[in-house]
């Protein structure tokens, strides 16, 4: 079969930094209440449902032509986006789009990054900066963070200076911690990076619709250098998608076209996006409510006993546990399935539907009667 192999065969011979490596994979269980990968819970309104099947009908009529290549509508629509929520505004130019932010990262460490170059996160972060650094060939500098998470300024600042990385990733809202970097931090490290550098400093905003705070869009304004990613996949509800973007100065959209794929985006893929655009208030509505859900996981956890780290996302980090992967299994014994992303001591759960959080409540309240 196409399975067997010679005697003595030691497998593929793969890239000797992809060797002995995991891929990305949070669990996919078959659980009743499944809150580990921060996804909206609320499926997509009706409404917005047939609007994308008249959309990609009218899309299907031309499949036999590649799509627009450069996602002219959709990149127009997605600048109007920001501009209205985003305190800060940006035109078709400054906007480029792919297939899921993740997407997005490999097209800017393509770009930027890369065999002989650098990126640096600051780290527990959203481990896939460093996984499509591996698989672009770029090194992976994991940069500090405090104890409570928050990023230190001066020991970041040092990292920077230290290692002169030509990517550096700030994630506010972080994942899997929940909280924002204050915009100041922001600033100082992309001045360290520039003084440094000067390299590409790339804020992700994946979670920013969730936050108590605003995007940090403004803060494009002078400096070429910085680029702000988003994705549909969270605040949209809209993680079978796949399609993230970025803004930024035109000369970075122009120089991410040198490694994009030829029609990347298909003609699927913009037409249900722009029909989700249309439709941007009514989910944007859900986000109000995911919000006030977070925020009363985060009071209800901290009730019950647990450390919470703040959040601006739509998740929460709670602890502390002596092993978190055995707290993550009673958790999932008793049907709910959440994050355990190797932070010692701590978990992750994702905002649910309000019954989906009260069965992760009840959950973690009879987990810490166990516990005492
Ligand atoms: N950035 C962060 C911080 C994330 O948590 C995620 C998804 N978990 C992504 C980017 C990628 O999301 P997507 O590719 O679905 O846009």
């Amino acid at each position: 079969s196409a399975a067997s192999a010679p005697p003595g065969w030691e497998g593929p011979p793969v890239r000797d930094e992809l060797r002995g490596k995991s891929p990305y994979g949070a669990p996919q269980l078959d659980v009743a209440v499944r809150l580990n990968t921060n996804e909206n819970p609320y499926p997509l309104p009706e409404p917005l449902v047939e609007r994308i099947a008249e959309r990609v009908r009218e899309a299907a009529r031309n499949l036999n032509r590649y799509p627009d290549r450069d996602a002219v509508e959709l990149r127009t629509g997605l600048a109007a986006y920001l501009t209205r929520t985003g305190g800060y505004p940006v035109a078709l130019e400054n906007v480029w789009a792919a297939n899921g932010s993740n997407e997005v990262i490999q097209q800017l460490l393509q770009t930027f990054g890369g065999p002989g170059r650098t990126a640096i996160g600051f780290e527990p972060s959203y481990s896939m900066h460093a996984l499509i650094s591996r698989g672009t060939g770029t090194g992976w500098i994991s940069g500090p963070r405090s104890e409570d998470f928050t990023i230190d300024l001066a020991a970041a600042e040092r990292a920077i200076a230290e290692h002169r990385p030509n990517v550096v990733f700030i994630t506010t809202p972080n994942n899997p911690t929940g909280n924002a970097v204050p915009s100041a931090t922001v600033l100082a490290l992309y001045e360290a990076a520039q003084a440094a550098g000067p390299s590409i400093v790339v804020v992700d905003e994946a979670y920013i619709e969730f936050s108590h705070g605003d995007s940090l869009l403004p803060l494009l304004e002078g400096r070429p250098n910085l680029v702000v990613s988003r994705t549909m996949s969270k605040a949209f509800g809209a993680a079978g998608l796949r399609l993230g973007y970025l803004a930024a100065h035109p000369a970075v959209v122009d120089a991410v076209q040198l490694v994009r794929l030829p029609y990347h985006l298909s003609a699927v893929t913009q037409a249900t996006a722009l029909a989700a655009l249309e439709h941007t208030d009514t989910l944007l509505m859900y986000v109000e409510q995911l919000k006030a859900e977070r925020d009363r996981l985060v009071t209800e956890l901290r009730a019950i006993g647990y450390d919470v780290t703040e959040s601006d996302a739509n998740f929460v980090q709670f602890g502390r546990f002596e092993d978190s992967g055995t707290a993550w299994r009673r958790i999932l014994d008793r049907g709910v399935l959440v994050r355990d992303n190797g932070v010692p001591g701590w978990l992750r759960v994702s905002a649910g539907t309000p019954a989906e959080n009260d069965a992760f409540l009840d959950a973690v309240r009879e987990l810490k009667k166990e516990q005492n």
